[in-house]
């Protein structure tokens, strides 16, 4: 009896549901089962998560039913956690049960990476998902809470510490200057009582980006009230606050960790061969140690040949490893041809709050001040018509005015 071939997709993020969504359009009901598979039955958008983090946006304008965007007649949904996968036995592990594929798609995306610092794993909040994000959101809250009605007032328990100026360290230092001001208001606060530290190890923060940008959006954010510590490497965490270069404590009622990321720890679980936590895809984005499964987004290293170097994990070649995925993995079921995989990079743009950010387009353009933000509010609404179409984009789309 023929049976059609098991299409398994993991992870309803950026790669995982760009693909299923493809797959539904490249192929027929009778061409082939697709089962998606991820821990909630909501995909959040990713980019967002240093706005629910700050509480400046409402954490369901992030998500999205995977139902409402997939469609569940032509797609499996199953909403579980991925465990381990088996590439021997073909079948991924779930905590529930277990599902057979021919073919497999591994989009479980990134891990914070601690990298091994002491005390930061027990101490420091990390930006990971939808609940870790509005823990911080409630923790901070508490904080200005509690600050009033403790008969010894802490300031330093208002303190915000944020350990790594990459552009997730960025971003939500610039939600947190716009967040502060609305906090004290409501927990009558007096704004000098509170500090938000921004901790790099490097000379400078987003180091490797454009340098007239970055020495932009650290003016704005500095004239908003942020401390910036540079060449400050943070060597342990503890209750406190980080202990950075000598031996200094920097003290604060709340830490974020946004050093570092690296790729699901279901990798390392499945014994996929790893590269810096991650998998070298070759040109086709296939596990080069399989003919059957793809390795996208956050979980992959794809080399930019020009520079012999891997892209930098974003959403933005996530989205458009999905495209390249599907074609592959309808090529490999009438065996044709696998297309190579090209990235094409429209930019960078980051927000600086709600009304300032920076970046750069189209190879060279670059955006300050009102024009990137509108800019950003495009690429944020894109992502949502990739998603959902023009009403997920009516639902949860970006417009805010100045
Ligand atoms: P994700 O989008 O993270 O999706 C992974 C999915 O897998 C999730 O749905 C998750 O629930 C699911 N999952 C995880 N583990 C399991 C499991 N065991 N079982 C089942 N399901 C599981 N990039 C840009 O291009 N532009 C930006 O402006 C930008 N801003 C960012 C802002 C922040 C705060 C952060 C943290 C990142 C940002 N990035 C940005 C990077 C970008 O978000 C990631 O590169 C992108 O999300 C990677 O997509 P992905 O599909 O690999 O993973
Ligand atoms: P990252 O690796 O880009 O930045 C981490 C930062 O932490 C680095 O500047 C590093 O020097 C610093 N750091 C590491 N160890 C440290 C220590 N011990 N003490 C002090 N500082 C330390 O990580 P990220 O910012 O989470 O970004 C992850 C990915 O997501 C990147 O590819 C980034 O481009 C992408 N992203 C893009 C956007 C955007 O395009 N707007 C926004 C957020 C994230």
């Amino acid at each position: 009896m023929y049976t059609k071939p098991k299409i398994v997709v993991l992870g309803a993020g950026y790669a995982g549901i760009m693909t299923t969504k493809r797959l539904t359009q490249q192929l027929s009901a009778d061409e082939a089962e697709i089962t998606l598979v991820n821990k909630h039955n909501y995909h959040y958008e990713t980019t967002w998560l240093h706005e629910v983090a700050a509480g400046t946006i409402n954490p369901n304008q992030a998500r999205v039913m995977i139902s409402d965007v997939i469609n569940p007649n032509r797609v499996r949904l199953v909403y579980d956690a991925v465990t381990r996968v088996d590439r021997n036995s073909k079948r991924v592990e779930l905590e529930n049960g277990e599902l057979e594929y021919d073919i497999l798609v591994v989009a479980l995306g990134f891990a914070t990476n601690t990298f091994g610092i002491k005390g930061m794993e027990e101490h420091a909040f990390s930006i990971k998902d939808i609940d870790s994000s509005r823990q911080i959101a409630e923790h901070i809250e508490y904080q200005f809470a509690k600050y009033n009605n403790s008969d010894v007032q802490d300031d330093a328990s208002l303190n915000i510490l944020v350990g790594g100026g990459g552009f997730t360290g960025i971003e939500f230092v610039g939600e947190l200057v716009e967040k502060i001001p609305e906090l004290c208001k409501q927990f009558d606060i007096d704004r000098d009582k509170v500090r938000i530290i921004n901790v790099e190890a490097s000379p400078t923060i987003l180091a490797g980006f454009d340098e007239e940008l970055v020495a932009y959006a650290k003016k704005s954010l500095e004239n908003r009230g942020v401390e910036f510590h540079l060449n400050a490497k943070i060597s342990e965490c503890t209750e406190e606050g980080f202990i950075v270069g000598e031996g200094d404590l920097i003290k604060a009622g709340t830490v974020v960790w946004t050093g570092g990321v690296t790729g699901n720890p279901i990798l390392g679980a499945s014994d996929f061969e790893l590269n810096r936590g991650k998998v070298s895809v070759d040109e086709h984005l296939l596990d080069p140690n399989s003919e059957n499964v793809f390795v996208l987004g956050d979980c992959s290293w794809v080399m930019n040949k020009e520079t012999d170097r891997p892209y930098p994990p974003t959403a933005q070649i996530a989205i458009q490893e999905a495209d390249v995925a599907a074609f592959n993995i309808k090529a490999l079921l009438y065996g044709e041809p696998l297309k190579s995989f090209v990235f094409d990079n429209k930019g960078t743009v980051a927000s600086l709050g709600k009304k300032d950010a920076m970046g750069s387009v189209f190879s060279s353009t670059k955006l300050y001040g009102k024009k990137a933000v509108y800019m950003k509010q495009v690429i944020d609404n894109r992502s949502l018509f990739l998603i959902g179409g023009p009403k997920l984009i009516l639902k949860k789309g970006k417009f805010r005015l100045f």
